[in-house]
Parts: C-alpha cells; structure tokens; sequence
C-alpha cells in the first residue's frame, strides 16, 4: 500500500472556498491561506439549533497505534456518503511529535485530512502564535524584575514557563539572565512544550475575543514577597498577548481527502493537558454540521475523562454518542504480546488484554453517555481474532462494528457509520465524575477510584501545601485536569491491562486560573517531551523539487 504522504500528494481536492460555500459559511466570514486552508469568522453559535455530537476515544494506547484520529476522519467520510451532513472538529498538530516518536496527526492511509504536510508543520501558525504569546508574558516579567520589580514578585516564586514546539529535554531546567548586568536577576527557568501550556488551553477553551481576554488575564504567574498572586493582569498585558492570539483564535477550515469539512484548532495532549480541540471548533461543526465528530486524545481514561469533565462544561453540550476504537493489536499488547510479535495471530493474548477494553466500556458508561466500539481494522488481524473480538464486544452489551477506513476510505466505513446512526438514538442520562461543589481532593478521590480503580490516593508535600494556597487564592471549586502517563490506568506506566490494588501520588498541583481548572501531577509525567533513540527526523527527506517523504 501507498504512504501517507503518496496518498495524500494523489488526491484531487477541491479549492477550500467551493466547501466554505456547501457548508453554507458566508464569503465575509472566510479568511483564505492559500488554495486549500482557511480560518473562519468567530461568532456567538447557536448550540439550541445544533447537531449531535460525537466523541470518538479508545483504550490506553500501544505503540501498536489505535487510530482515533483515523477512525475520526473516516466516520465522517461514511457518514457523509450516507447521506448525512459531518463536519470533523480535530486536533491540529504539535511539531514535538511530527519529529519525535509519534508522527503527525492528519489520520492515515485513505482516512487523512489534507493537505496533510502543511497542517503537520505550521499550519496557519496558531502554535506559533501561541509560543509568542506565551514568551511575551515570560519576556515582559523578566523585564519588570530587571526594571526595578515595582510589584516586589518574588523571583523564586514564579510558576510561569517559557515554551517552545518542539521536544527537547535539555531545555526543561535552565538558569536565564546570565548576562552579568547588574539589574538582572538571574534565576531557574523552564521550558515546557506549547501544547502543554496554559494559553493552548485557554485557546481551546475560550468561547470568544472577550473570554479570551479575562481568561488571559486571570492567568496566575507568580507570587510577590508577601504571598500575594500576581497575574497576566498585574502586567497590563492582557491586551497585548490577545492580540497576539487575534487571527489564530478563529478556526481553522480544511477537507478529508473525500472532500468533507473539518475544523482543525488548537491541540493540547491529553495527558499533561486537556487533549481537545478548540471549544470555537467543536461549535463551528456542530454548526455546519447535523452530525459533528471529534476526538479526545489518548485513552478514555484522560482524554475523554477530561472531554467529559472539563470540555463539556465550557462548550455547553455534552456528547451524545461515544465511540471507543480498539484494534485487535493494541488488546494483545495488553495482554503481554512484544511489538515484533503483534503480527502473529494469538488468541490468549487478545483475551487476556481484552480486560483494558472493558475497564473502558464500563467507566465510560458511567457518564451515561451511548457508547459503541469501533473495531479499527489491521491487515494483520485474523478472521479468528476479530471474531473473539467480536463476541467479546457483545458480551458487555454494547454496540460495535468493524471499520477498514484505513484501506478502504468511506466505503469500510459504512457498517461503523449505521451502528452509530443506531446508537446515537439510544437514551442519553450524562451525568460527569465530579460535581465542581466537591472538593479538589473529592475531585480526585473520585476520578481515582471510579476511572483509574486504584485504592488510595497520596499527596506529597509540596503538593498538599500547593492545595492550601489554591484553597486561599482560588477555592475549591474548579475542576481538576489530571496529568498522568497515557499507557495505563494507574500512574505507573508500565501497569497495563487493568490493573487493581495500586496507590496513585500526587505529586504537585498547579493552579491554571486563566483556563479555570488546576493541574495535578501524577507520578513521573513531565510538560516538555524528550525525542527518542530514533526520531522520526532521521527518516525524513525532501527532493530539490520540495516533495517530502517520509512524514506521516
Ligand atoms: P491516534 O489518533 O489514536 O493517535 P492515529 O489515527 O493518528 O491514532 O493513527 C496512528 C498511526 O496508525 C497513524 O500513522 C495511522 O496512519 C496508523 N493507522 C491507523 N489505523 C490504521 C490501520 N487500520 N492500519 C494501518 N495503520 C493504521
Ligand atoms: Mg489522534
């Protein structure tokens, strides 16, 4: 079969404005870069009048790959080709991964959103203007210590990072100010990744110019000499950093390679952050769309825990399906299977790792929320594979269909596409985790005991002395975005399956006021990535013609 890339480079695909004009977006309200991308106009969306959402999520991720993003792009593609009207709402990449170990995000095979290299590169920019808004914050408080420090902020007290898109662990703890000027004030510094950062959040979250502007302004950036907060507002630079934010807060418009709309906006990782796309671009499908597909990144446990609880809330809406992909390789990982050996048919192992799946399925119904699974399809599964899959499946009692999107586009679709129809006219009963009346430490006693299934939480004690200060500063109210490692329900990753009888540690809390929920560090999990042994760098090429290989 083909490359990403090849597929993606073959396909004939109309100008963006002939889709802007189907989907019905007015020629004011679209802001052409280049041919094929465009952003669209902000506006106040009626969610009254909107379509049904649906979020697509899985099981803890493999380095077998599950292929959300994939099954994403090729439930709109079936569901369009039946006749019903889908716009995706998807993630858009960091370049931390697109060079690092995981690749790009634009979906694979005949499932991909294009044009697949610009959207995995700089897109329309947003990270870009994300990492200056970010550095400008940064900049203009090493300026006022340097200044003099009208505001007395204690140098040892500052809880802003600078960031950057890019995985490079050296860059996580550095001395800054070095220079040996007298006004300057050297202290520890850190890098984290753009998509870890509080303004990625906000970004996604914000619901319009003016959200945007109070939520910049409440971001909390240090503390002064005497413990009192000083914020984004403190600094007189709200203005200044929204503006930064101006052109990239409007979502960004692109197409599948069947020619259906998707909004690609804003990205944080689900694990050291929220993992949605823009609540703007969730709200601009479900305007343009009767049906409107998004995806929350890694497993349920994170990404769509925090969809669920933390989304949902801004966005006004929750989901009225749920589809959870899985693939026979990534159970039999599970199930204790080694990567070179995911290629050979192994029963056993299927069913002894099938156990992550049903932790899934049964968590996930309780948000009351209809739910289907979604069988991602690999050239290596057997018959007999996806058949004990299959009665595995029917045995919880939920819906599930096979999907070959990935080498059959919307046609391998269809099946997944008409459970979904089925499902979507199932009762819904959403309830979230956590109340925001509970507690933080509530909040997290019960995503540990009813998501994770781990006995006991501990704190330590920076982290309790963090969660008196939030007491002071904030309250108890917001809700709680989990940082922990992507592989497996506890925070050890190593812990796969379903794992019980483990305690989880919180390490540290930090309060994020501007994106109004707080941080709370579990286990090893860092916020600026390292590259591999072997990046994907190293595989990359371009011809003196500009035609790339190896980027997917
Ligand atoms: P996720 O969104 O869950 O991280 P992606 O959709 O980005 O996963 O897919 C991860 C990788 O797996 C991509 O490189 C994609 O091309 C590949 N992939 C997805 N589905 C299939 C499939 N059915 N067969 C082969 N490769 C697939
Ligand atoms: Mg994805």
């Amino acid at each position: 079969m083909k490359t990403d890339i090849e597929i993606a480079e073959e396909a004939q695909i109309e100008p963006i404005v002939n889709l802007s004009e189907k989907l019905g977006i007015l020629s004011d309200d679209i802001d052409l870069y280049g041919k094929y991308k465009a952003k669209i106009s902000i506006k106040k969306f009626d969610l009254k009048k909107s379509g049904k959402l649906v979020l697509v999520t899985a099981i803890n991720p493999t380095p077998a790959g599950e292929g959300k993003t994939t099954i994403s792009i090729g439930l709109a593609d079936a569901l369009n080709q039946i006749g019903i009207k889908t716009v995706l709402a998807l993630r858009e990449p960091s370049m931390g991964p697109v060079f690092g170990m995981k690749g790009g995000a634009t979906g694979g095979g005949y499932a991909q959103v294009v044009p697949m290299e610009d959207i995995n590169l700089h897109f329309t920019g947003d990270l870009h203007a994300m990492t200056a808004a970010n550095n400008l914050i940064s900049a203009m408080l090493d300026n006022h210590l340097f200044q003099g420090n009208e505001l007395n902020i204690d140098p040892e007290r500052i809880i802003w990072h600078r960031v950057m898109d890019m995985n490079d662990r050296s860059l996580r703890d550095i001395t800054i100010a070095q220079d040996g000027l007298k006004r300057s004030v050297p202290r520890v510094d850190h890098f984290d990744i753009t998509v870890a950062s509080e303004i990625m959040a906000i970004f996604c979250l914000a619901t319009s110019l003016s959200d945007l502007k109070v939520r910049l302004s409440k971001i909390l950036l240090a503390f002064d000499k005497d413990g009192k907060a000083i914020t984004v507002s403190d600094l007189g630079i709200t203005d200044a950093v929204a503006l930064i934010l101006k052109q990239a807060l409007k979502p960004n418009l692109v197409q599948t390679l069947e020619g259906n709309a998707a909004f690609i906006h804003g990205g944080p990782f689900a694990n050291i952050a929220h993992g949605c796309n823009s609540v703007l671009a969730t709200q601009a499908a479900l305007t343009y769309g009767d049906v409107a597909v998004t995806e929350a990144g890694f497993g349920a446990d994170l990404g769509a825990e925090k969809f669920l609880d933390i989304k949902s809330r801004e966005l006004g809406k929750s989901p009225d399906a749920v589809v959870m992909v899985v693939t026979v390789r990534s159970l039999k990982y599970n199930g204790g299977v080694k990567k070179s050996e995911l290629n050979f048919e192994n029963l056993e192992a299927l069913e002894a790792g099938s156990v992550n799946l049903k932790r899934h399925i049964n968590n996930l119904k309780k948000f009351g929320i209809p739910l289907m699974v979604a069988i991602n399809h690999f050239y290596s599964d057997t018959d007999a594979e996806i058949k004990l899959l299959s009665r595995l499946i029917e045995n919880e009692g939920v819906n599930f269909a096979l999907a070959d999107i990935f080498s059959e586009g919307s046609r391998g679709g269809k099946q997944m596409a008409n459970i979904l129809l089925q499902t979507l006219k199932q009762e819904k009963n959403f309830s979230p985790i956590y109340d925001l009346k509970d507690s933080i430490p509530e909040k997290i006693e019960k995503l540990a005991k009813e998501i994770y299934h781990a006995d006991k939480v501990n704190y330590s004690e920076k982290a309790l002395s963090q969660l008196k200060e939030i007491d002071e500063i904030a309250g108890q109210s917001l809700p709680v975005c989990i940082a922990k490692t992507q592989y497996s329900f506890s925070d050890n990753a190593k812990l796969l399956g379903a794992p019980d009888g483990f305690e989880i540690t919180v390490r540290e809390i930090t309060p994020r006021l501007g994106a109004g929920f707080v941080v709370v560090y579990l286990g090893e999990i860092i916020a600026m990535p390292g590259l591999p042994k072997h990046p994907a760098a190293l595989d990359m090429s371009m011809d003196d013609n500009g035609q790339v290989r190896g980027l997917s």
